[in-house]
């Protein structure tokens, strides 16, 4: 029955190419919206159809993220590593930036996502590594 395997196994991989596809074509590239998140909490979510800085300060820690031409990249931060300002410019679904020493990760949301929550969740988790 092996060859049912693979007909079963082809069927999975076009499935997902599939929902793939749609789930690619149907992010509004002007709904797109980054959500910072702090520790585990939402600080907030903004559009990256609009241009803006976002100063994050935590305690002692400071982070700048800025958007600009519908992208988001962390202008500024006070971390020790500086991993965070190396990470590049976020414009689409699933990208991130992360700075580990303060726990703080933008991410980018589309507005199909935020209307339907369960379907994110599903997604892997590409912050923890
Ligand atoms: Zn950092």
């Amino acid at each position: 029955m092996k060859k049912n395997d693979v007909i079963l196994g082809g069927g999975i991989l076009i499935a997902a190419l599939l929902l793939f596809l749609v789930m690619h074509l149907t992010r509004g590239e002007e709904g797109n919206q980054i959500q910072i998140t702090v520790d585990g909490n939402v600080y907030g979510t903004y559009s990256l159809a609009k241009d803006q800085v976002i100063e994050v300060k935590e305690k002692d820690f400071y982070n700048c993220i800025r958007i600009q031409d519908g992208k988001a990249y962390m202008e500024e931060a006070n971390c020790p590593d500086g991993y965070c300002e190396e990470q590049g410019k976020i414009s689409g679904r699933t990208q991130t930036i992360v700075c580990l020493p303060h726990k703080l990760v933008v991410e980018v949301l589309d507005a199909e996502g935020l209307e339907n929550d369960s379907a994110s969740e599903q997604l892997p988790d590409t912050i923890s590594k």
